[in-house]
């Protein structure tokens, strides 16, 4: 064991579910040095490593026999400054909501609707986080990742990083990148996005037609609150699965025998479709088994009501994904990362 390395440490306050399993060795790393040396200490005694930003997208479902790698560093800066186009970068520690709070103190537009996620910038390319209609990628200026099969440095560009729907070259390799700092280009003005759910009538009722970068994020954050559970009360993930992409077929084949079913055409040709209807219709919202459930309000998000184990919040996605697959032939992906 090495001197800030910790043994048999509960995880509970690092996940935002709040499941009680313990990692066999922590580190908490503060810069690109303290990262390297925790990898190659690691490596040195064949440990396998799992790196942890904010815990708000992990299922941990057992003790982790591992080194688990906090990510602690801090920073932002800004790289470039054109009058109307600026460059920021973040180390990967930094939590995320700070980080678009600061990036809307600058004067700066493009990150507004990304507003209360959980988490850390790191982390935030894993998947390509979106919401409200807009997503990293769409103000993504690049990262820093270290390849933990050789320790070298890459530099990735919007293309390298294959971002998705809920998905990156990242998530598909699992374990291989290291994300150590991101790039965003931001804009002095505004290009609003508010036809997504209810933000733009959040903000009419408030009397507010032509908003600002900070009244966007405001509103967004106001929505947020009432919808969603805050995991410093009830601990749960955010979304459990993702909205299924579904052939035009499936979905007609659905409004059939469900009138009702919330489905979004893709650019792509595809459909689609809001998981957290089809859970709803299917009776599972408010459900609740010992301490797992799914959240009464938003029947996307599960929720530990205090001792839940991940075995058992899995337990109860797979009963729902079981169920939603005989009822509407539609099979539902989980989002968060499972351990
Ligand atoms: P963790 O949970 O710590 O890690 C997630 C994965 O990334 C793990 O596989 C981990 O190994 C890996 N990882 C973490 N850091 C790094 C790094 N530096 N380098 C390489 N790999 C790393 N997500 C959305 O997309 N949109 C939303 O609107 C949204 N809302 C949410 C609301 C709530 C209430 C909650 C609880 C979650 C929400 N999420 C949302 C999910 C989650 O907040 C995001 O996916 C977030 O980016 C996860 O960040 P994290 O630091 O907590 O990652
Ligand atoms: P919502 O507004 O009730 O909408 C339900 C679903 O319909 C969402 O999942 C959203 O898909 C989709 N949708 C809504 N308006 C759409 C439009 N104009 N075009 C295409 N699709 C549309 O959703 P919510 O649960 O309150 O969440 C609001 C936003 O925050 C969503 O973007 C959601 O993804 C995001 N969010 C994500 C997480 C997470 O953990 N991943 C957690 C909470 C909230 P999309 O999900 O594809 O956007």
């Amino acid at each position: 064991m090495t001197a800030n390395w910790q043994e048999h440490v509960s995880l509970k306050p690092y996940n935002t579910f709040g499941i009680d399993v313990r990692a066999r060795y922590f580190v908490q790393a503060h810069d690109d040095d303290e990262v390297r040396r925790a990898l190659s200490l690691a490596s040195e005694r064949q440990l396998p490593v799992l790196v942890i930003g904010g815990g708000s997208n992990l299922l941990l479902t057992r003790d982790i026999d591992a080194l688990v790698l906090h990510m602690a560093s801090r920073g932002r800066r800004l790289l470039g400054d054109d009058g109307e186009r600026v460059v920021v970068e973040a180390q990967a520690g930094e939590p995320w909501h700070a980080f678009v709070q600061w990036s809307l103190d600058q004067g700066l537009c493009g990150l507004e609707n990304l507003s209360l996620i959980p988490g850390t910038v790191g982390a935030a390319p894993m998947q390509n986080v979106g919401a409200y209609g807009v997503e990293i990628k769409d103000v993504f200026a690049g990262l820093t990742a270290l390849d933990r099969e050789t320790g070298e440095l890459r530099d990735f560009s919007l293309a390298e990083c294959a971002f998705a729907y809920r998905d990156s070259v990242f998530k598909r390799n699992p374990g291989r990148w290291l994300i150590l700092r991101v790039r965003f280009a931001l804009s002095r003005s505004l290009q609003a996005h508010l036809d997504y759910g209810p933000v733009r009538q959040r903000l009419l009722e408030q009397g507010i037609e032509q908003p600002t970068a900070k009244a966007i994020s405001e509103a967004i954050c106001s929505i947020r609150r009432e919808k969603l559970p805050d995991p410093a009360e009830l601990g749960n993930a955010g979304s459990f699965f993702k909205n299924p992409v579904v052939p035009v077929a499936v979905a007609e084949r659905i409004r059939e025998q469900f009138p009702g079913v919330v489905a979004y055409p893709q650019a792509d040709g595809q459909v689609k479709l809001a998981a957290g209807w089809l859970i709803e219709q299917a009776g599972w919202k408010g459900y609740r088994e010992g301490d797992a459930g799914v959240h009464r309000l938003q029947s996307l998000v599960l929720v530990n009501y205090g001792q839940a184990s991940g075995a058992q919040l899995h337990a109860l996605a797979q009963r729902i994904q079981a169920d939603i697959l005989e009822r509407f032939g539609v099979a539902l992906e989980m989002e968060p990362n499972l351990y």
